[in-house]
């Protein structure tokens, strides 16, 4: 292990025994009692240093015998501590690639906030060139997002959608105004391999047309141009998806509304049938309008703001990314919304519903959730914060240094 300090929380002291790691509240912490000298020694741990000579170091700046093992192991814990040469093999061979690290460095620095263990943010960021996700839709949000899935890590994203580039699919990160005319697939995956950090997607030829399954996908990433199916998805049109076991994300904008979420989670968490039948219990009037609205003349250009069109993407692009990366994002059970022109975000549960046969209201149903959670994602923000104390940090033994780290704020 070669330890670092990570770099992506700003230190600072909030008093002289006490030194605070982070500036906002969702991720800073408080250690201490932590002396001068140790403060110093902090600036060691840049990875450049494996264990043996760190504990020369410390011994040549007098602190005592197993203060600096001990150091290290209250900073791990406390997630505060990165490994310079950990992570795997992938993460090794990710290492190599200079070009590719420059490009996703500002990324990894912000996983190793979440991704705590020494060499896991990079673990995590060389698991998602391995992944494969599926985008069905490449309008202003799909093909947006696409990009922002490639131009993050992902491995293999495959763009579904049919048709033609019309002038008002044009957005900034997704198709460009060249594309005019050409199929909107083909213009889509040009710019997912465009946003890539280094190489072309895999996947050689384009996909097949229909869609249907979308076996060994991570993730399936539904972003109709269609907005009744941004409003009221159709649960047909992911039963596939449910029986295959498939994770999928909804995204989309509808009139002056952006939409993201639910998550769904086969079997576990709310679906669009849960969805539906839960409107329908809400308003008897519902069916009535989805019918009315389904067999309406459709409109060539519907409304969609630019603006809230990238921000659904990006927003839907994050939460994709945070499953993906093994965590459990808000969006599971719930749709995010908001509407111009006050664009607020509010989220509209979506719950498990007893009738639908996805299964997710089942009792037990939900003991898998927790898997996809990673454990640091805890409400850190609950924890008491540190006083400092007059016990000096290199007089405090293992136990009592991995109790001093608690969540500031
Ligand atoms: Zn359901």
């Amino acid at each position: 292990m070669h330890p670092m300090v990570k770099s992506a929380l700003r230190r600072a002291w909030r008093d002289r025994s006490t030194v605070q790691f982070g500036m906002t509240p969702a991720h800073a912490l408080t250690v201490g009692p932590m002396d001068t000298a140790t403060g110093h020694f902090l600036e060691l741990l840049n990875g450049t240093r494996g264990l043996p000579l760190l504990r020369q170091e410390g011994h040549r700046m007098d602190l005592p015998e197993g203060h600096v093992d001990r150091l290290v192991r209250g900073l791990a814990r406390a997630g505060l501590l990165d490994d310079a040469r950990g992570g795997g093999d992938a993460a090794s061979a990710l290492r190599e690639k200079r070009e590719v690290m420059d490009r996703l460095a500002p990324d990894l620095a912000s996983l190793s906030l979440v991704a705590r263990g020494p060499g896991e943010a990079i673990g995590r960021l060389a698991a998602r060139r391995e992944l494969r996700v599926r985008v069905r839709g490449a309008g202003r949000v799909g093909a947006v997002l696409a990009a922002l899935l490639s131009g993050a890590g992902v491995g293999e994203v495959e763009v579904l959608d049919g048709g033609r580039v019309e002038p008002w699919d044009v957005a900034p990160g997704g198709l460009p105004a060249e594309a005019v005319g050409e199929r909107r697939d083909a213009a889509a995956r040009r710019a997912v391999r465009r946003a890539a950090p280094d190489r072309p997607v895999r996947g050689g030829p384009g996909p097949e047309p229909s869609g249907a399954g979308d076996p060994g996908f991570a993730l399936v990433v539904l972003a109709p141009r269609d907005d009744l199916a941004v409003h009221a998805p159709d649960p047909s049109a992911t039963a596939g998806l449910v029986e295959s076991g498939t994770p999928h994300l909804y995204a989309g904008v509808v009139e002056g509304t952006g939409v993201v979420g639910p998550l769904v989670l086969p079997g576990a968490t709310g679906c669009a049938g849960c969805l539906d039948r839960d409107r329908g219990e809400g308003d008897a009037a519902w069916p009535r309008l989805v019918a009315q609205w389904r067999s309406g003349r459709q409109r060539a250009v519907r409304p969609c703001d630019l603006a809230l069109a990238t921000t659904v993407a990006a927003l839907a692009a994050a939460h994709a990314l945070a499953f993906l990366d093994g965590g459990l994002p808000s969006s599971a059970d719930a749709r995010w919304e908001v509407s111009v022109p006050g664009l607020d975000w509010r989220s509209r549960p979506v719950r498990p519903h007893p009738a639908c046969p996805c299964g997710a209201a089942k009792e037990g149903s939900r003991e898998g959730v927790g898997k996809h959670t990673s454990e640091e994602a805890g409400p850190r923000g609950t924890m008491a914060v540190q006083r400092p104390s007059s016990t000096p940090c290199r007089q405090a033994d293992a136990e009592r240094l991995a109790g001093t780290w608690r969540a500031h704020v």
